[in-house]
């Protein structure tokens, strides 16, 4: 019953380890996943040991935040293979400026008056599995702190975090044609994860020219008349669809299976 290609475990800003995905996703029925953690693939072997076990198909996968003519794009590496040094040594590198990126996005806070210390950004990661650290991690650790309460709608969240928000640190750790560069080297295909969420596409000729084989079209936040045009899109530049609901076990957020891909449209990835 279709498969859901964009998951993320607790090896990056998921709640969920990659062997729970597994059973969740095999109890919706669903026939593959791919687990695409933020910047790591340090989940994939687990992963895959955990689908052969549930029968389950599993594809590994990454998903990079990159930079590209200062807008931020993700690119989803599917296929990769992950031992591959490579990749491996240059997302070590991307996670050490992340945990450089915390520690500016904590200074700004703590400037702003906001009483949260390194500790306690710590406490929050001793449920993350390795060095990972994001956004979601220090919105817990506010929480935690109760200087954001319940926060149903997230505003705590834009309000401290976001683009527009009192600490916002924008990304710089990878361009996109490098990481479009390290998945093709990796033997993985380069897919443009959410382009709902773009102002424009005027980049996909250039990004196909350097790599890019797919594009994300079936996502939670894609309206249907969102996904008709993605699907034109990537039948006229000669692209493959793929589709996922980004779950990350957040409550409120997608559930796993809330966007699925048919099998007919990724056979390139089995
Ligand atoms: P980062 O990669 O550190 O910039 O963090 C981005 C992550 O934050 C995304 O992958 C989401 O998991 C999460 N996120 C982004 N926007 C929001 C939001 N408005 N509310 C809650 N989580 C968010
Ligand atoms: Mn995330
Ligand atoms: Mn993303
Ligand atoms: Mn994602």
């Amino acid at each position: 019953m279709g498969f859901d290609l964009h998951i993320h475990s607790n090896y990056s800003d998921g709640l969920y380890s990659p062997s729970v995905l597994v059973e969740l996703g095999k109890e919706q029925g669903l026939t593959g996943l791919a687990l695409t953690d933020h910047d790591t693939l340090n989940g994939l072997e687990e992963f895959r040991a955990a689908g052969e076990e549930a029968g389950v198909i599993t594809i590994p996968g990454v998903e990079m935040t990159t930079q590209y003519q200062g807008e931020e794009l993700h690119i989803l590496g599917y296929r990769v293979d992950y031992y591959h040094d490579g990749l491996r040594c240059r997302l070590e590198k991307v996670i050490d400026t992340r945990i450089e990126r915390a520690k500016e996005i904590l200074k700004k806070l703590q400037r702003a008056g906001v009483d949260l210390c390194w500790d306690d950004l710590e406490k929050v990661c001793q449920d993350t599995r390795g060095r990972y650290i994001g956004r979601p991690h220090i919105y817990l650790a506010l929480k935690k702190k109760e200087i954001i309460g319940e926060d149903p709608e997230r505003a705590g969240f834009q309000y401290y975090l976001g683009p527009e928000g009192v600490a916002y640190v924008p990304h710089q750790e990878l361009q996109t044609l490098e990481a479009l560069d390290l998945i093709s080297k990796a033997g993985g295909l380069p897919v443009l994860a959410h382009p709902g969420r773009l102002e424009n596409l005027r980049m996909l000729k250039t990004l196909k020219g350097n790599g890019l084989a797919g594009i994300e079209v079936f996502h939670p936040t894609h309206s249907p008349e969102v996904r008709v045009e993605l699907l034109r899109i990537a039948d006229q530049l000669e692209l493959f669809p793929t589709g996922g609901s980004d779950f990350h076990g957040t409550a409120g957020a997608a559930q796993m299976g809330a966007a699925t891909v048919e099998r007919r449209f990724i056979e390139v990835l089995l």
